[in-house]
């Protein structure tokens, strides 16, 4: 008996540590494939992360092969081997997979967008990483985290030594997409909504989180998202649980819209018009009915006032928001739901999203002073990049060292052409001119060389600050 469990105990180590070995080997093939780019950083923070992952597994493996020999009480021997099996089983989840994950193809318009999206994670959530991969057969978009809790469902210790070598609470950041909607840059603002999801849940601040009944014992302390929970009233149609889910997503539509400008519109009701029926269903669903959201997305756009400046703009900016009319994809909430989600979300648009935001913002102010330069250099056909700031040396105050220019914010490059589109093409008809999608491509063409280039200006005045220093006086001159 005892042999036959040590016979299957090898089989299995053996395959085990074979299955860890294919992993370090295809992981060191990932990352040779892979550039050297800022927009390819994150993806390699995560490669080195999988081979620590793997090795610490395959240590693990390899001390319970050794403590199984000597061993010979049978319940120990074959809770040693449980735990390999557990190892080999959840492979496939929390390893193999991942890497395929950075197998799969990588459409350049996302890895243009990759580095401003993780810069803007970066402010909104302590240590995070941000990985985007499509999904083949999947419409929707949603947030995967790879954290140190999932490493460590492969294998104790995994979660400290992922945490010793990338901080406390690293969190990669998978934003999975529908693989035919890579190549859409406007589309890719609805990311914005995501990583709202992955922000809301970090706990508010000390001094926002005292002025909330204080959480009973064990209980964890209020989130963002969480804040609200207190305050959902029962005996509605809704459950509290419904309602606070309703919440969530609402919330995490400010903060996208919040975080990208109008252009998260647009994006949000391109892509979620297919989630839409014209009877609709009969049951209370985890996102709030589209007429809920749609007015919320409105009430941000307003903020950015467009009205009376930008008349064609708006008017194309009306109709998506309008677009959700005529289709009803689930009920309507109570009057009572709705009335509670307009004061839980007034109270989430005060101090606790301007804390959450404080880095974050893409600010009307910012669209309004950037929107003319934006559209004249669109105009022209080149990829608005940056702002000239100084021109002569001789003539000018313009002092060696200061700058001669400065990268466009890439959210005032996204919104601005997509409005210039907007404007000579207008909202979707049908039967509308055929060369729209044509125009549609040129537009994301426009914005994509814009935003790669302001990328490359922001990352030339950083390494022009590093190598000041380092230049040599005349006297050293040979
Ligand atoms: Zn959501």
């Amino acid at each position: 008996m005892a042999d036959e469990l040590a016979r299957a105990f090898a089989v299995l180590v053996e395959d085990t540590l074979r299955r860890c070995d294919q992993a370090t080997k295809d992981l060191e093939e990932l990352e040779r494939a892979y550039g050297r780019g800022v927009q390819d950083r994150s993806y390699r923070t995560y490669m080195s992360a999988l081979q620590l992952v793997t090795q610490t597994t395959r240590l693990f493996i390899t001390e319970r092969g050794d403590a199984f020999v000597p061993q010979t009480d049978p319940e120990l021997r074959s809770s040693i081997y449980e735990l390999v099996r557990s190892v080999a089983a959840t492979m496939p989840a929390e390893l193999e997979g991942q890497i395929q994950l950075l197998r799969l193809p990588r459409s350049e318009e996302l890895g243009v967008f990759a580095a401003p999206m993780t810069r803007l994670a970066n402010k909104l959530i302590s240590n995070a990483e941000v990985l985007f991969f499509p999904w083949t057969a999947f419409e929707g978009y949603r947030l995967e985290t790879y954290s140190g809790d999932r490493a460590e469902r492969l294998a104790p210790g995994n979660k400290d030594n992922l945490e010793r070598a990338y901080g406390e609470d690293i969190q990669f950041l998978q934003l999975r997409h529908p693989s035919p909607r890579r190549t859409d840059l406007f589309q890719h603002a609805v990311f914005a909504h995501e990583l709202a999801h992955a922000a809301i849940r970090q706990p508010l601040p000390p001094d926002l989180a005292q002025m909330l009944p204080s959480p009973a014992p064990g209980q964890p302390q209020p989130s963002y998202a969480s804040a609200a929970a207190g305050s959902a009233p029962a005996g509605l149609p809704e459950s509290a649980e419904t309602l606070l889910e309703w919440y969530t997503e609402l919330a995490c539509d400010v903060v996208g819209m919040r975080l990208i400008g109008p252009a998260f519109l647009v994006a949000f009701a391109e892509v979620t018009a297919a989630n839409r029926s014209v009877e609709g269903g009969d049951k209370f669903r985890t996102h709030p009915a589209p007429e809920v959201r749609f007015r919320v997305l409105q009430e941000e756009v307003e903020r950015f006032s467009l009205r009376g400046y930008q008349d064609d703009v708006q008017a194309a900016l009306d109709h998506f928001s309008r677009s959700h009319e005529g289709t009803h994809a689930q009920p309507t909430p109570s009057p009572q739901a709705r009335e509670w989600l307009d004061e839980a979300l007034a109270e989430f648009r005060g101090p606790r999203l301007r804390r959450l935001l404080a880095r974050a913002e893409y600010s009307p102010a910012t669209l309004q002073k950037d929107l003319p330069h934006v559209l004249r250099l669109a105009n022209a056909g080149i990829p608005p990049a940056e702002r000239i700031t100084g021109f002569d040396t001789a003539s000018s105050d313009h002092k060696d060292g200061d700058e001669w220019s400065k990268e466009i914010d890439w959210r005032s490059i996204l919104n601005g052409v997509l409005f210039r589109y907007l404007r000579d093409w207008g909202a979707p008809e049908i039967g509308s001119d055929r060369r729209r999608p044509e125009a549609r491509r040129e537009a994301v063409r426009l914005a994509m060389g814009g935003i790669e280039l302001s990328e490359f200006q922001r990352q030339a005045r950083a390494f022009r600050t590093q190598v000041h220093d380092l230049r040599l006086n005349k006297e050293w001159a040979p």
